[in-house]
């Protein structure tokens, strides 16, 4: 790892890095519920559920013991509500099997609902200082810029072999913290602001649009070598239906069951294109019931 580059990242996160609240905690139990509500979720909008899930559920204790309906409903506006539920899931499993304390290392933090590869590293770098190597869109984005530079595709597990490689000795925590920070306010997907880049010196990609001036007159068509996740659309899709479903029974008094045909009917108010199969319906109840998200039999589904 060249340490000069490490300490030009490092100083300038230290100097414009944000102060987020999950950055002045090594509670295990806090980095989790913020990794696993930024993963789909904008930094403004985390900040204030952050504040309001610990103060309802402190530790990793209550949340393990809290009622599952509750935690959905809390989820409510974050999208993706499989997060709640595998959240608690995880909460459930520390208690159960580690007897309330986190695991400190990857792989076991790995084997806890919910937890790819990505929040394991966040959570053991993030808590536990350990240093090690992991990817997110933004760690990825600065790691292939700045070390491969313009590469077609992507392949991931060199990609993690990088991000593992390059932490500095004893300074994971700054380092991961600093890189993805970079790739937040700096190395952004479409703009990236190079010439305030502190490591723009040993750029790799960079480098290559300094050299090849024709590329420069494409604008921001360089920069769509490194692949990023595009969003579908929402309204109509799957998910879409499945929030709604969920926002119909947080909306009904604890432990009532919402029959079929209420919820076709208040799907079909609030989304005027609802399909109006019954099959469908009741096909959309079972996955999220599979899911974890309901209770559902003959007469129609309420929250857990
Ligand atoms: S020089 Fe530009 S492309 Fe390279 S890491 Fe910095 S912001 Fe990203």
């Amino acid at each position: 790892m060249n340490t000069d580059l490490a300490d030009r990242l490092i100083d300038w996160f230290g100097q414009h890095g944000r102060d987020l609240p999950w950055r002045r905690s090594r509670d295990p139990y806090a980095i989790m519920v913020a990794e696993v509500m930024l993963q789909q979720t904008q930094v403004d909008r985390v900040v204030p559920r952050y504040h309001a899930f610990l103060t309802m559920w402190p530790d990793v204790a209550a949340l393990a013991a809290a009622p599952t309906a509750e935690v959905i409903r809390f989820w409510s506006g974050l999208g993706y509500n499989r997060r709640a539920v595998n959240l608690q899931r995880a909460a459930q499993q520390v208690v159960a099997e580690h007897g309330g304390t986190f695991p400190r290392d990857v792989a076991r933090l790995r084997q806890l609902p919910g937890v790819g590869a990505y929040t394991a590293g966040a959570i053991a770098c993030f808590a536990f200082e350990a240093d090690v190597g992991f990817v997110d869109t933004n760690i990825r984005r600065v790691l292939v810029r700045q070390w491969l530079g313009e590469i077609t595709g992507g392949d991931a597990a060199a990609i993690q072999q990088l991000a593992e490689r390059v932490v500095p000795a004893g300074r994971g925590w700054w380092w991961n913290q600093a890189i993805m920070e970079l790739g937040a306010l700096i190395c952004t997907a479409r703009a990236p602001a190079c010439q305030r880049c502190p490591i723009a010196a040993s750029c790799v990609e960079y480098a290559q649009r300094r050299a090849a001036p024709a590329l420069a007159g494409l604008g921001a068509a360089p920069h769509r070598v490194v692949a990023e996740r595009r969003s579908e659309p929402f309204a109509g899709s799957r998910r879409y239906y499945r929030g709604r479903v969920l926002d119909i029974l947080r909306a009904a008094p604890p432990d009532t069951i919402v029959s079929y045909d209420i919820l076709a009917q208040q799907l079909a108010a609030t989304a005027a294109a609802a399909p109006t199969d019954a099959g469908w319906l009741q096909q959309l109840v079972a996955d999220l019931a599979r899911d974890g998200l309901l209770v559902a039999d003959d007469r129609g589904a309420r929250l857990p």
